[in-house]
This record gives C-alpha cells, sequence and structure tokens, in this order.
C-alpha cells in the first residue's frame, strides 16, 4: 500500500471500527455482477460526520473516492479501484410524516415499498424487487412498469464538500435513467437522503399490484447468474432486449460473459467472467445492434475504477 493510503487508514482506523473498515477490499464480493478487482479502501459510514470526516481526508490527501449503495448497477473494472469506496449500507433511518418517507441513501429500495405497503402509502409498488438502495435508485432515476423515482421524490439532500444542500425534484433534472448526480460536477458528492411524497390507497390495492409485479419480474427476470440489471438503457425507437434477441445475440458468450438466454436486456457472469469480457461483449452487442437495426444502444450500467 502507498504512504498516501497508509496515511488515511491509520486517520480512518481512529474513528471508524473495523467492521466497517476494509484495506483492499475485494468488490466482487460487493456487487451483483460478482465481478471487479480490489478498492485500496472501503469504508462504510454510519452518520454524516464520519462521512463528513472521510470526505475531508480524502480530499486533503488528494484520494479520490467512489460512492457505491448495494452494487446492482455497477461493473467493476478486473484492475480494481485506485481510491476509496465509501458504502452507504450504514445510512439507512427511515422517517414517516403524513404521507411522506424520509429514506437515507443506504436503506434498501425493497425495504421502502415494504413500509409504504404497510403504511397504505402507494407509489412505489412499481419498484418491488429492484434490488438497490434508495441513493442508488435516486442516481440512476430507477424505474419499471410505468414508474420511476421522479414520480416520488419531493427532494434529495446531498452532500458536498463539507455542506448538505437540498436539491428540488426539479433542480435533479431526472429524465430516463438520468439524474443531474451523474454529472461530473457532482462526481464528489453524496447524496444523504431523499424524501418521497406518496399517495394513500386501499392495502389490498397497493399489495394487489406489487404481486402483480413482482410474477412479472419473476417470469421475465429468473436469469440464474449474477447480473446487473439491464445493460443497455431503453432506445426510443423500442427495447433493447428485442433488438439484441432480432439480432440473433441471444446467448452469445464472450469468456465467462453471455447473454441471457432468459432476457436478452440482460448481461450474465456465468462464473468466471472478467469486466473485459462483459465490456467486449457489451461493445460487439451495440455494434451489432447498429449496424442491422440503425439503433444506438446506450449502457445503463456504470463502469466503476480507473
Ligand atoms: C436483478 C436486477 C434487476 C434490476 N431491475 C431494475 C429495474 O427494474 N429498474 C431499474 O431502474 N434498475 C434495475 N436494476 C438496476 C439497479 O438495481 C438500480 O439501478 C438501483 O437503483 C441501483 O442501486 P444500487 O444501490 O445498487 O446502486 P449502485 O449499483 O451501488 O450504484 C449505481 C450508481 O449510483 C451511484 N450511487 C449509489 N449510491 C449513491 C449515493 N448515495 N450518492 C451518490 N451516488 C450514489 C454509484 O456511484 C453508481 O454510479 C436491477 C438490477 C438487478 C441486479
Amino acid at each position: 500500500m502507498n504512504a498516501e493510503f497508509d496515511f488515511l487508514y491509520k486517520q480512518l482506523c481512529s474513528f471508524i471500527p473495523s467492521s466497517r473498515l476494509f484495506l483492499n477490499a475485494n468488490l466482487s464480493k460487493y456487487t451483483s455482477f460478482k465481478i471487479g478487482g480490489n478498492a485500496n479502501i472501503m469504508v462504510m459510514p454510519s452518520d454524516i460526520r464520519e462521512l463528513n470526516i472521510i470526505c475531508i481526508l480524502c480530499k486533503k490527501i488528494g484520494i479520490r473516492f467512489y460512492v457505491l449503495g448495494r452494487g446492482t448497477n455497477v461493473l467493476v473494472l478486473d484492475s480494481g479501484i485506485n481510491g476509496v469506496v465509501i458504502k452507504t449500507d450504514k445510512l439507512q433511518t427511515v422517517k414517516i410524516s403524513g404521507t411522506y418517507i424520509t429514506a437515507e441513501a443506504g436503506a434498501s429500495i425493497q425495504e421502502i415499498v415494504n413500509i409504504a405497503l404497510d403504511n397504505n402509502f402507494s407509489g412505489l409498488e412499481w419498484a418491488c424487487g429492484i434490488p438497490g438502495s434508495v441513493g442508488g435508485a435516486v442516481y440512476m432515476n430507477a424505474g419499471a412498469y410505468g414508474g420511476q423515482m421522479s414520480d416520488i421524490v419531493k427532494s434529495v439532500k446531498v452532500y458536498d464538500n463539507g455542506k448538505a444542500t437540498i436539491i428540488s425534484n426539479q433542480n435533479a433534472q431526472f429524465d430516463y435513467r438520468h439524474s443531474i448526480f451523474e454529472e461530473k460536477k457532482y462526481q464528489h458528492c453524496v447524496i444523504l437522503s431523499t424524501i418521497l411524497k406518496l399517495k394513500k390507497d386501499e392495502q389490498k390495492n397497493i399489495q394487489n399490484r406489487i404481486t402483480e409485479f413482482t410474477l412479472k419480474r419473476k417470469q421475465t427476470q429468473n436469469v440464474g447468474y449474477p447480473n446487473a440489471g439491464s445493460a443497455f438503457k431503453k432506445p426510443k425507437e423500442g427495447y433493447a432486449a428485442k433488438f439484441i434477441e432480432d439480432a440473433g445475440l441471444k446467448g452469445i458468450t464472450f469468456g465467462g460473459a453471455a447473454v441471457s438466454n432468459v432476457h436478452s436486456g440482460f448481461i450474465v457472469n456465468l462464473g468466471n467472467a472478467t469486466c473485459s469480457d462483459v465490456t467486449n461483449l457489451m461493445d460487439y452487442i451495440s455494434s451489432t445492434v447498429y449496424k442491422k437495426f440503425n439503433v444506438v444502444l446506450i449502457p445503463e450500467i456504470k463502469i466503476f475504477g480507473g
């Protein structure tokens, strides 16, 4: 380990317990794809005070940090991450006020769906089965079955250079699987929490919709191998999965990576896939679909590291 990381690790050890601080963390263990190398340091702050000190130290020492939620939409480079991974798992407080839910970034989307159901709140049914965190869902503007985060986010609290700022829904510039938080000026920011605005409904109606979407997900997404959900965004011309299938690419493999035989929009890790296998396969898919249909496929998965 080089001197900067050594120094940072020693500083972190003074206020973060070893159960939340990891040296040379193997990120394949922390991503749904089960692919990727190590991060020099991975740390899980349990409150904003700790997060603030971690970010200040990284800035002072000149080390880049990356924010990781549940790791269900990322592909980590084989060479890993030269930097610190701040994992949000321990920021999980959820509060309810009227029909508003305030959820910290590390809370799981599934937990929020369950809380909404228990409280007879509608608006999040579409999200059942999405395996990510609240922070990741806001960042990605996650969505399914006609719903998306931007429909229900009232505001987002963001840590930016020592202070917390509130960004309104409008200023978050949500678009299809996009938010302002993807942009370069937010690279050093951490989504802390969000306020979701939901509506009252009868519990049986909410439950019915959850059951319907859960069934649909089981029928279409039971791919049986590690993956990161849809590899490509939906192009305006139709569904990425349909173009991939029509191009004859269902089931093709590159090393240990394959286009799923169940859902052509998913790339799966057959067991020993590397990041390069996945990126090479994605490049091949995009160029083939473009040549055949003149349709541009844009990756939805975020490459992490470098
Ligand atoms: C089986 C499966 C099904 C899926 N189905 C869907 C679906 O139906 N719809 C859908 O939209 N997605 C789906 N996904 C993708 C993924 O679950 C969502 O995008 C989810 O919202 C990502 O959350 P995460 O916590 O895992 O984010 P991560 O994968 O950890 O991170 C994703 C991006 O968000 C950033 N990020 C995460 N947390 C923060 C934070 N607190 N502050 C700043 N940046 C942050 C990361 O830096 C990264 O760039 C699916 C994935 C799988 C594996």
